[in-house]
């Protein structure tokens, strides 16, 4: 038998738990079935004596008897329960149900021995175990009991009485009706270099372990495999556009780009600022397409950095385009450029949802015919038909609400391929960027402009308003300004949330003396532009918002982000937030302000941004606190999440090590025409197949 046979054919799965198992977990095969892998593995080696539990523990097991049983609470509206007297010998333990009841009392006999394996708790004071697993001893043989795999199981599969111990049957009759060797996946020399272990064991061992070291090499095995080949996916495709596709050669630094350096510039730019010039200079006048990642923490200079290589765009004859992932931010852009380029020959246009008829019709003109050298606009009105005489660069800016596909969409836009630059505040932690972004090469801005001083963080509960307003009057009266943001516009019955309508009517009576601006996501654009206004002019002291302002606002003077029910937002969220301050000369605040209800690690993530501002710190703790699923916009990219085994944030010296080695092999035969390389090359032809997409993405 072999891997691919269909699931039913094997010995306890009829048609209905095929069926059951396909549309459940996907799986089709006895090959997907051995990938189903154990959630965890419990080691029952161990008999524990009830003297010894508490009710810490994590899962136990004991051998003993039920001495008795004991019905209570039926009727009357009181929780129903069987609890069992369960003794070893010794002493008594109380195990309960509160489900099932009566198939346990037909089913589980007094004076009989049982292991039970459960998680020890404290029920109506007394030490007790809820709903375990009762085993019979006999069929138990010891040297089978050492790790026992868990698998997850769906409701669906539950109701129909298929559990992790049914899982576990089927795998095990998997693995017996294997009876030779299972054919490697990885060419010997991989093997022989990193010192793995076989595909055969690997893939027996992940599910059926004898030790702990030994699981832990099966799975390091499988998951190097895992990110191996993404990998080599991602940068063969990457080699290949490398080779293919031609950009357009900017060959000079020309005149406009001189005249802005040498006349207009403001400020010196940072040694990292000009150092990530160069960098994409150096890619745009290669004559292959740049396509590269910016990351800098918020409040580094990014969008400088974006006019000027746009200038040398312009320099060389093309158009560029510059995309913002909210309107509030692309006119933001709109007024930054407009200013920084007041004195040079430049037609800078923006294109919103709010532009219409006449109006956009020039700029569509404009761009048709090549007067139009810069394009602002939201990623949705780019994505639509717009059209560019020239298009030579285009810059997104925070990446992480920009899909991979839309990314895609903009080879469409012009014969020859423009140079593509994403930027991100939101720093993506290198193992994920290297799997979900592995295609780009990375810019990192890594230095703040002098002069700045970093935000002062605290976190506080909501029971002590008054503490918290009277910081606010002594920054507005030193002439700040000051934010306060809210995790929902309108009221919640379910969460007692701050409601941002309501907290604007109550911070009006607090601060009588004082102007209120607010803007949320449910404003039509033309207000929230004017309320917007009001803030960055000077005209209001204080803005009332909903996470509408997280990205890019950029308002200098002001000095204090409040951030009620901090408890709601995630790290990366918190981060970009506080960039909103911090952003002026002047000591800057971020008040994180939660209830008292908070888990440990809603704790631990205020905790984190009290302790650091560094951004990348700050990413990694996030991926390690959430794993890359919740990252935002990590989902879009569809490469990293079907990852059975492997987990980016936790297994990043795998991802490097997967990165290192797929180099390691393009770099000695980069078409993998070697025989060495046969197996490499067929399994890479099949992911290409599954994942025709991921061409578009390089
Ligand atoms: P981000 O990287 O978060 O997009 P911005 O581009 O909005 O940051 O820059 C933040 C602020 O820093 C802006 O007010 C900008 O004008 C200013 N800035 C940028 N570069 C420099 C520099 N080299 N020296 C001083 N200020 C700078
Ligand atoms: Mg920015």
């Amino acid at each position: 038998m072999t891997l691919d046979t269909a699931i039913n054919y094997l010995p306890g799965i009829g048609p209905a738990r095929a069926k059951l198992l396909e549309t459940e977990l996907g799986i089709k095969t006895w090959l997907d079935l051995a990938l189903t892998f154990p959630y965890k593995h419990i080691d029952r080696s161990r008999l524990y004596k009830i003297r010894e539990l508490t009710s810490d523990m994590p899962f136990v097991q004991v051998l003993g008897q039920f001495l008795s049983f004991e019905e209570a609470g039926q009727g009357q509206g009181r929780k129903h329960r069987l609890t069992g007297h369960f003794w070893d010998g010794e002493m008594f333990l109380d195990v309960t149900w509160f489900h099932g009841i009566s198939f346990i009392k037909k089913s589980v006999k007094v004076r009989k021995d049982y292991i039970l394996f459960g998680r020890p708790g404290v029920y109506g004071g007394r030490l007790s175990v809820i709903h375990p697993d009762l085993d019979n001893p006999e069929q138990m043989t010891l040297s089978k009991m050492s790790m026992q795999p868990y698998y997850s199981t769906t409701d669906r599969m539950k109701k129909a009485g298929m559990t992790s111990r049914t899982m576990e049957r089927f795998t095990s009759t998997l693995f017996s009706k294997l009876t030779y060797t299972l054919p490697e996946t990885l060419p010997s020399y991989l093997i022989e270099r990193l010192h793995l272990m076989s595909f055969d064991k690997a893939l027996r061992a992940a599910h059926y372990p004898t030790t702990a070291d030994e699981l832990a090499a099966a799975n390091m095995r499988l998951k190097f495999e895992e990110l191996f080949f993404i990998q080599l996916v991602i940068m063969s495709y990457a080699r290949k556009r490398q080779q293919e596709r031609i950009g357009k050669k900017f060959a000079r630094v020309g005149e406009l780009f001189n005249t802005f350096f040498h006349r207009y510039l403001p400020f010196p730019l940072t040694e990292a600022q000009k150092r990530v010039i160069r960098e994409m200079h150096a890619d745009m006048k290669s004559g292959h397409q740049m396509n590269r990642l910016l990351q800098g923490d918020v409040g580094s200079g990014k969008t400088l950095v974006a006019l000027m290589v746009m200038l040398i765009a312009i320099d060389n004859g093309c158009q560029t385009c510059i995309m913002a992932p909210t309107e509030i931010l692309a006119e933001q852009h709109l007024q930054t450029f407009q200013n920084f380029l007041k004195d040079m020959p430049i037609r800078v246009e923006l294109l919103t949802g709010n532009v219409k008829g006449k109006r956009r019709k020039a700029i569509e003109e404009g761009l048709l015919d090549g007067s139009v050298n810069i394009l602002i606009g939201t990623h949705a009105v780019i994505e639509d038909n717009v059209q560019f005489r020239s298009l030579g660069l285009v810059i997104i800016d925070e990446q992480h609400r920009f899909g991979v596909a839309q990314r895609a969409k903009l080879w469409s836009k012009s014969e020859l391929v423009p140079h593509v630059l994403v930027m991100t505040a939101t720093p993506i932690p290198r193992t994920l960027a290297m799997t979900v972004y592995g295609d780009l090469d990375v810019s990192i801005i890594d230095e703040l402009p002098p002069g700045r001083k970093p935000v002062r963080t605290m976190h506080i509960y909501d029971n002590q308003p008054e503490q918290l307003y009277r910081g606010v009057i002594r920054e507005v009266e030193a002439g700040h300004q000051v934010y306060f943001v809210y995790p929902l516009v309108k009221e919640s019955e379910k969460l007692d949330l701050k409601n941002v309508q309501d907290e604007y009517v109550h911070l009006k009576e607090v601060f009588p003396q004082y102007r209120i601006s607010m803007v949320h996501g449910k404003m039509k654009p033309s207000e929230k532009d004017a309320e917007m206004q009001r803030f960055v002019s000077g005209e209001t002291q204080i803005l009332v918002a909903t996470t509408v302002i997280e990205v890019g606002v950029n308002v200098p003077n002001a000095s204090v982000m409040i951030i009620q029910n901090a408890e709601r937002f995630g790290l990366s969220q918190l981060h970009q937030l506080r960039g909103r301050v911090g952003r002026g000369a002047e000591q800057s605040y971020c008040i994180l302000v939660s209830n008292f209800k908070l888990s440990a690690e809603t704790r631990k993530r205020l905790h984190i941004m009290t302790e650091t501002n560094d951004g990348f710190e700050i990413a990694e703790a996030d991926l390690k606190l959430r794993g890359p699923g919740d990252l935002e916009g990590t989902q879009q990219s569809g490469i990293a999440f079907n990852l059975r085994l492997a987990n980016l944030g936790r297994d990043g010296q795998l991802v490097q090590l997967a990165r290192d080695t797929a180099t390691f092999v393009l770099d000695a035969d980069p078409e993998l025409q070697a025989p060495d390389n046969a197996l490499l090359l067929r399994h890479l032809q099949e992911l290409r197949k599954e994942h025709r997409d991921w061409s578009q993405i390089s």
